[in-house]
């Protein structure tokens, strides 16, 4: 294990997990013929991997990149150009303003249309004078009940296209599933992907027959419905290696000939701040919540909640310590934890904790960090903030 001394705790992020995983979703192509483009989704600061270190590893491998807003959209041109490297396709899957969309079109980013906020954005996206067409895809509410047009309505919701036509150009059309990862039986999904189907009819009938991309599947359907894969996919947490839920990996048990090999990209780490016995009777931290029954030996974590670590974690968690799992005491403060280390061998000043990912023998997951805290993988890493350091391994 390698140590960042002075950092106050890092994550590292395991490249070729990462290619790993890239390469199990790439091999879905052999299999499902009209799958052309494999999409990654870096939205939430690539699920709290940090936004270049993941870009760093993929940015030659996938077709498109997903991303929330018009800023991260932009950071992938700047990558892109510092490095010399050629423009990957990148999707902004969040709202934008007028004057973004001017951006993005001279970036040649594309951009999707998820409601009617774009009636305008026609007569004033013309007085910006663009000199490229701004690439959409328009998002068809097949049941999420979010972004997107609903199929029963979506001619006279979608007349104003015609007003984006000198500015815009139609390129794809998109669905998002609402519970493929909540449960084991799909029905919910087969009815939303027909009404993805009817929107779609008839919005390639309203712009004269013009064939789009279509795109519905996230991790879930991509691993599990291969009838959903369609043209592009667009993979989030199993890219990371997580999976999307426990009914997702049971159902893949199931119904496919083989487990796919997800494998985690994320461990976080840190070095103690102090190491000490404290006597019989001693409380630890906030509200004396812990009492010492014999006299403990702790370790200082320099990792709170303000670090993403959930407070919710309080008196529930251990960390790994040299492959031992060494329990939390007493509350999760805002930028240190305590834990028992009373039972780790010899003399020592300063030890290595690992909060989340292997250490030894041992590990600690996403999923059970967030069965303790009562929340999702895609929580846990989500909310680990930008402040913390990561490091390609
Ligand atoms: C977040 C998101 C995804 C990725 O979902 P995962 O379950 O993380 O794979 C795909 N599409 C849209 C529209 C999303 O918001």
């Amino acid at each position: 294990m390698q140590n960042f001394p002075g950092m106050a705790s890092w994550l590292e992020i395991n490249k070729s997990n990462l290619l790993s995983n890239v390469k199990l979703f790439r091999s879905y192509q052999s299999v499902s013929p009209q799958f052309s483009s494999l999409g990654v989704v870096l939205k939430g600061n690539a699920y709290g991997h940090g936004l270049l270190s993941v870009l760093e590893c993929v940015h030659s491998l996938v077709d498109i990149v997903f991303v929330i807003s018009p800023e991260d959209a932009k950071f992938v041109r700047d990558y892109e150009s510092k490095r010399k490297l050629p423009k990957l396709r990148v999707v902004v899957l969040g709202a934008i303003t007028v004057s973004e969309a001017a951006e993005l079109a001279e970036l040649e980013i594309e951009a999707v249309v998820a409601g009617c906020e774009w009636k305008d954005f026609g007569a004033d996206l013309a007085k910006q004078k663009l000199v490229k067409k701004l690439k959409l895809h328009i998002h068809i509410d097949s049941g999420l009940c979010r972004e997107g047009f609903l199929p029963d309505s979506l001619e006279t919701d979608l007349q104003f296209l015609k007003d984006l036509s000198a500015t815009c150009e139609i390129v794809g059309a998109l669905s998002h599933f609402a519970n493929t990862e909540d449960v084991t039986e799909q029905e919910y999904a087969a009815e939303q992907v027909n009404r993805f189907e009817l929107g779609l009819k008839k919005l390639e009938a309203l712009l004269g027959g013009k064939r789009l991309e279509r795109h519905i599947a996230a991790s879930a359907a991509t691993l599990l419905l291969p009838q959903a894969r369609l043209d592009s996919v667009r993979v989030g947490i199993s890219l990371y290696g997580l999976w999307p839920s426990k009914e997702t990996r049971l159902s893949a048990k199931i119904v496919l000939p083989e487990l796919p090999k997800l494998k985690p990209v994320l461990s976080w780490r840190c070095e103690s701040q102090v190491v000490k016995w404290l006597p019989q009777g001693s409380f630890v931290g906030y509200g004396c919540t812990y009492r010492c029954a014999q006299r403990t030996r702790v370790a200082v974590l320099p990792v709170g909640y303000f670090d993403g670590y959930p407070r919710s974690l309080s008196s529930k968690a251990h960390v790994l310590i040299n492959g031992e799992r060494c329990p939390l005491l007493g509350r999760v403060m805002m930028n240190h934890l305590v834990v028992d280390v009373t039972k780790l061998p010899g003399d020592f000043e300063k030890i290595t904790a690992t909060l989340l990912g292997e250490d030894g023998k041992d590990a600690i997951s996403a999923e059970t960090l967030a069965d303790w805290a009562q929340t999702i993988n895609y929580e846990i890493v989500a909310r680990i903030p930008i402040h913390l350091k990561r490091v390609l391994i």
